[in-house]
């Protein structure tokens, strides 16, 4: 992906940086060095989550807002990496949440939207894998400026919707304090730069909820309790059908899948995975 200019991350991202920094170096560096020469396109570096609560400031990021928390995490990485020769684009996966963290499926509610949580469940289907736009980038046709949108997946593509450099031109000179703003319509003129977006491989799960005696023994593996779970990066292909699992991620909000008009406001849950643990399950049913 293209690298964000650094001069436009907060002092809070800063800080996040150099805490990430800090734990790679003091508590990873060996595990790094031993990847010197790892030639794979991405790899899942797995970060446990007690190893990074000793630190309280990454561990409340982490718990506020997980996505930001990890993505900074993997530009750190990806710098460690460069600097071992691991010629290969990281993704941090942190395993093994502590105890608060665990739910289970049937009290998932909407109100619970964008909260770190893991479940335990039997992989029930995994579908083809699929990638989507996540950052599209664009060309100012006037200028020449180029900018890059985010996108969420499953959402309609978003563009510009003005030139910053271009606005600021037009109005330069002009007295803008009486200009009517509703009689104002500045127009996106923008290109797509079809190479220059970034697309992310993609995977659905779906989930079923399963409880467990201490022993392993599966007592019950529920399809009542269903739920969509999407994996990425490294994880593509990884899990297969069938499996149980512990799957760490973050609670999202998705349209129904079968909305047949643009603006329904219907929504189902699923799961951004950050990270997967195989479960030592005994099913003797
Ligand atoms: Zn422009």
């Amino acid at each position: 992906m293209p690298a964000e200019d650094p001069i436009d991350l907060g002092e809070k991202d800063q800080n996040l940086l150099a805490a990430w920094r800090i734990l790679f170096e003091n508590e990873y560096s060996a595990e790094i060095k031993d990847l010197e020469g790892l030639e794979m396109n991405v790899f899942g570096f797995e970060v446990q989550h007690d190893v990074m609560a000793k630190d309280k400031f990454l561990k409340t990021e982490f718990h506020l807002n997980p996505a930001r928390t990890l993505s900074m995490g993997d530009k750190v990485l990806k710098e460690q990496f460069d600097q071992n020769g691991v010629l290969t684009r990281p993704v941090v996966r942190v395993v093994n949440l502590s105890e608060n963290y665990h739910r289970t499926m049937d009290e998932l509610r909407m109100r619970d939207r964008d909260r770190l949580l893991s479940v335990d469940v039997k992989i029930a289907h995994v579908s083809h894998p699929y990638g989507w736009l996540k950052s599209a980038s664009y060309k100012c046709r006037d200028c020449g400026t180029s900018t890059e949108v985010k996108q969420r997946r499953a959402r309609e593509r978003e563009s510009p919707s003005v030139c910053r450099i271009c606005l600021q031109k037009s109005l330069d000179g002009i007295d803008t304090k009486d200009i009517p703003i509703a009689h104002f319509y500045p127009r996106p003129n923008f290109r797509m730069l079809i190479d220059e977006c970034y697309y992310e491989d993609v995977q659905d799960v779906s989930m079923r909820q399963i409880s467990y005696n201490k022993d392993h023994h599966l007592i019950q593996c529920s399809a009542k309790f269903e739920l969509i779970g999407t994996l990425s990066d490294d994880l593509v292909g990884d899990v297969e059908s069938s499996s149980f699992m512990r799957v760490n991620g973050i609670l999202r909000v998705q349209p129904i899948p079968t909305r047949n008009f643009a603006k329904d406001t219907r929504r189902l849950l699923s799961i951004d995975v950050i990270s997967v643990e195989p479960l030592p399950i005994i099913d003797t049913k």
